[in-house]
């Protein structure tokens, strides 16, 4: 069988199901720094090429680091979120290569001290939960960035950035602990959240603040030992992640099972063609000649300084859902939407401290507000409906002041113009009628034009008495008070 026959796509699902996938994840994430790891040139994105760059991180000779003690402590307070140990004593190295994107010629890194280890993330996946070791968490710092294209010489020519060199960065390495690209892509968006709750990092994939190797191999179902493994790079997206996954599992498979064996290699994630290429087999794996890197002391982290950090560690997204579940009554469905950002819980709080009992707000939030964020493609930050003022309109609803099909119109209105709920109900003339006179005059006027239907429920067809409610909701503009209009209607029709 040819190679490209056997890397073909389409695997019967029974052979799928004879084979176990392996899968270690290594994400690179951007600590939410001011400043680089190692200089004071600011890290901020998309800013001119070539702008935020000073001797160190272009390593001029005679330049010496110094480390960012911000950058550690957020380090410090990402492997405590992973239950990791911190090591008292860690120790950058320098791994050598050759490229343009790293000026010094070696890149510093933790290697064989690293920060922390022997952490686990819980991802939940089918309703299971599951625990995912993590083997280490080290720092380093990030290389320039290589453009190749978008230039009028870029067939002749690569011009590169230094502006994200020296960027602190964090590696996390999982245990190969997870079985499906399905279990991947929990760990990986669970990794993402517990990072973005602590404030870490921004964890913004197109900027590349969060990045991802996947390692993976198959192997028999029941067997122990692990098969061999391939490492994809490039994987910049969660659905990426998951193609490439699929991808190797079933390119893996479709090779051992023509008696073929898996070389251990480096492949790339080719975006356009939808898979995997090879960049390196082991062959030509690089040797980084690591050795500890001079300029720089030992990392140090005493035990009162990682309390110091644990006293100061947000609550984790587990925690928050625990907590609405318990305190809100929430069901843990809602719980999981309302936590799903640090900043949606905490904008469901807010509404719920403004005076807004928190099943409505719950509602409403869910319903209403994320629906028309996520039409207009804004973020939770940047609702125009603050929590107060929907608070005050869900107050209004539930006083009975206006109804909630009104409350909804009125919501509409607020996310559209920004307004308070006060004014637009004043304008609107949505105020709730209440005034059983009005109501009464609108329940005959409806009776009269109706004489059949009148005939129909006095014959003993009780399911008529819910058209009688809607033609009078109807000619009073959703405004009556639903249970004086059930009130008058009995009475008049009984
Ligand atoms: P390397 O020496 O190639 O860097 P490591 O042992 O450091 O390999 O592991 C790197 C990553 O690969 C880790 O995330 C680990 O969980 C994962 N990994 C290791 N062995 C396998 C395997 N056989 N199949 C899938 N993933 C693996
Ligand atoms: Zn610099
Ligand atoms: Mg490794």
């Amino acid at each position: 069988m040819s190679r490209a026959a056997q890397e073909s796509r389409g695997i019967a699902p029974e052979l799928l199901a004879r084979y176990e996938a392996v899968i270690g994840l290594e994400v690179h994430v951007q600590l939410k720094t001011a400043s680089k790891v190692f200089c004071a040139c600011s890290t901020r994105f998309g800013d001119p090429p070539n702008t935020n760059v000073c001797p160190v991180c272009l390593g001029l000779p005679g330049t010496l680091p110094v480390l960012n003690r911000r950058a550690l402590e957020l380090a410090m307070r990402a492997a405590l979120a992973f239950h990791c140990i911190v090591r008292e004593h860690s120790r950058f190295a320098r791994k050598n290569y050759f490229y343009p994107d790293l000026p010094k010629g070696y890149q510093i890194s933790m290697y064989e001290l690293p920060l922390a280890t022997g952490g686990w993330l819980e991802i939940e996946w089918n309703d299971t939960r599951k625990r995912i070791g993590i083997t280490r968490l080290h720092m380093e710092e990030d290389a320039a960035k290589n453009l190749h294209e978008g230039f009028s010489d870029s067939d002749r020519k690569s011009y590169i950035d230094y502006n994200r060199c020296g960027v602190p960065l964090v590696e996390i390495v999982s245990e190969p602990d997870l079985r499906s690209p399905a279990e991947a892509y929990a760990y990986l968006n669970t990794l993402k959240q517990v990072l973005e709750y602590t404030e870490v990092s921004d964890c913004n994939m197109e900027e590349g603040s969060l990045r991802c190797d996947a390692n993976v191999s198959v192997r028999r179902r029941g067997a122990e030992e692990f098969g061999t493994k391939a490492e994809v790079k490039n994987l910049n997206s969660f659905r990426y992640l998951q193609r490439a996954l699929e991808y190797e599992i079933e390119r893996h498979i479709g090779v051992l099972e023509s008696g073929g064996r898996i070389e251990q290699e480096t492949r790339l994630w080719n975006v356009a063609g939808g898979r995997t290429e090879s960049m390196r087999t082991k062959e030509f794996a690089h040797d980084y000649r690591y050795f500890p890197e001079p300029d720089l002391l030992p990392v140090r982290v005493s035990a009162a300084w990682k309390e110091e950090i644990l006293k100061l560690m947000p609550e984790l997204p587990d925690a928050r859902r625990a907590r609405f579940i318990g305190n809100y009554g929430m069901t843990p469905y809602d719980a999981g939407v309302l936590t799903d950002t640090h900043a949606l819980a905490d904008y469901f709080e807010a509404v719920v401290r403004a005076g807004a009992p928190a099943k409505t707000a719950a509602n409403w939030i869910q319903t209403e507000l994320l629906r028309r964020l996520n039409d207009a493609g804004k973020e939770i930050n940047g609702s125009p409906v603050a929590p107060a003022a929907l608070a005050e309109l869900l107050k209004l609803v539930e006083s009975g002041q206006i109804t909630a099909a009104s409350g909804k119109k009125v919501f509409a209105k607020m996310f559209e113009t920004g307004q308070p709920a006060g004014p637009i109900i004043a304008a609107e003339g949505l105020t709730q009628i209440s005034d059983t006179a009005k109501i009464e005059r609108a329940c005959r006027e409806v009776m009269a034009n109706n004489p059949e239907n009148v005939a129909r429920y006095r014959a003993g067809n009780e399911g008529v008495f819910k058209f009688f409610v809607g033609q009078v909701m109807r000619a009073t503009r959703g405004q009556a008070n639903p249970q004086v209009v059930n009130d008058i209607l009995k009475r008049l029709l009984g």
